[in-house]
């Protein structure tokens, strides 16, 4: 090596405010069930790989150029893909990046940076804060409900309450929240609008289409709300986690603004053409959507049976509590072949829905776990 410093001397040439910060890293293990960062268990159907395979067939000859900049065909095909649900959405409000991560952080560099203040409302998705403290944009872990009927819930006057004592740049709102599960409603949403006048607010729907009947969207509050962003991915429920592919909807001026911060040609042009395919056999990449539903009701239905703690779910996972002790749950499971989530809530851990095998997996490595596993009893064993 030519650098003979050692590896701790550049540890100090790191930018102060990430020293000390871990990075994302949720273990990718080959395990029987892996259910632990919410994907869809099931693979990309064979005709779908087909139309990919030949759309990629079509673009890769003309990889000497560069991508469409503007991503134009697969901008309109969210647009359309959105517009299912009612409510029109013009391709001018749709925006797109590798994965909504990418997103997100064109949405912080334009309207977070150092002197600006983003806030959450935690536990909710750890890249939030993640990605606002990588582009030096000051984050605040806003409050959930610590009531026991309404525990980990938001209530409109409460996120109120927190916005108004904060005044933010940008707001972010999971719904339903990852690890949690649970929607919004869309008065919170509507509250956390009117208390925070100069943010950008951001709800992110990357579950939206694991939402139990009723269960209404943002997207139906985009009319006359600029600063109000939706995002999406096709990672979950369109099973493309690989794909890379998140976008979002918002006003036509700030999806403009955002092309001030994206790096040029960020979309390539094989990830344009696997989507754009992907999207033109919506109904067969959603198929798989109703089952693996019914295997999150199941979970809810058999942790309670168990005597464990589901929290009620309109994603594609269930937080569960109970545990004495979730860091020695989760480590029982993973040799019993089941990888779940840690996230972090003590007596709590977090499992995807998967396939019927995989879930029957989990259970039942579950069930096999002494009484020492269950929070309260485990002094008695
Ligand atoms: C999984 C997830 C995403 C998806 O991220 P991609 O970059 O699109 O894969 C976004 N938001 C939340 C809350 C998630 O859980």
């Amino acid at each position: 090596m030519a650098d003979d410093r050692p590896p701790s001397g550049l540890r100090s040439l790191l930018r102060d405010d990430l020293r000390g910060e871990s990075p994302y890293g949720a273990p990718q293990l080959a395990v029987r069930a892996a259910l632990n960062t919410n994907e869809n268990s099931y693979p990309v159907p064979p005709e779908v790989v087909a139309d990919m395979l030949a759309e990629l067939g079509e673009t890769l000859p003309g990889l000497n150029r560069y991508p469409d900049r503007e991503f134009t065909d697969l901008r309109s095909a969210l647009a359309a893909y959105l517009s299912r649900g009612g409510e029109p959405i013009d391709p001018v409000q749709v925006w797109a990046g590798n994965g909504s991560n990418e997103v997100l952080l064109h949405l912080l560099q334009a309207f977070g940076g150092p002197g600006r203040r983003a806030i959450g409302f935690t536990p909710s998705y750890s890249m939030h804060a993640i990605i606002a403290t990588t582009t030096g944009t000051a984050w605040t872990h806003g409050r959930r409900s610590t009531e026991p009927g309404r525990l980990f819930t938001l209530a409109a006057a409460d996120v109120a309450e927190q916005l108004g004592a904060l005044d933010p740049h940008l707001v972010f709102i999971c719904s339903p929240n990852n690890p949690t599960g649970t929607a919004v409603g869309l008065d919170v949403i509507e509250a956390a609008y009117e208390a925070a006048p100069r943010a950008v607010v951001v709800v992110d729907e990357a579950y939206a289409e694991f939402a139990r009947p009723g269960t209404p969207n943002a997207l139906t509050l985009l009319a006359g709300r600029e600063r109000l962003v939706v995002t999406r991915t096709l990672s979950k429920a369109f099973a493309l986690a690989g794909g890379r592919l998140g976008y979002l909807a918002a006003d036509p001026e700030l999806v403009d603004l955002l092309r001030l911060v994206r790096m040029p040609y960020h979309l390539s042009a094989p990830s344009q053409a696997v989507a754009r395919a992907a999207l033109r056999h919506t109904d067969m990449m959603l198929s798989t959507v109703g089952v693996v539903k019914a295997q999150r009701d199941r979970l809810v239905a058999e942790l309670t049976a168990l005597g464990f703690a589901p929290v009620p779910s309109d994603a594609n996972f269930v937080l569960f509590g109970g545990l004495a002790d979730a860091a020695r749950t989760w480590q029982a499971l993973l040799d019993a072949g089941v990888l779940v989530r840690d996230v972090g809530i003590p007596h709590y851990l977090r499992v995807t829905a998967g396939t019927p095998e995989e879930t029957t997996a989990f259970l039942d490595a579950l069930a096999a776990l002494g009484p020492e596993h269950h929070l309260g009893t485990e002094k008695a064993s």
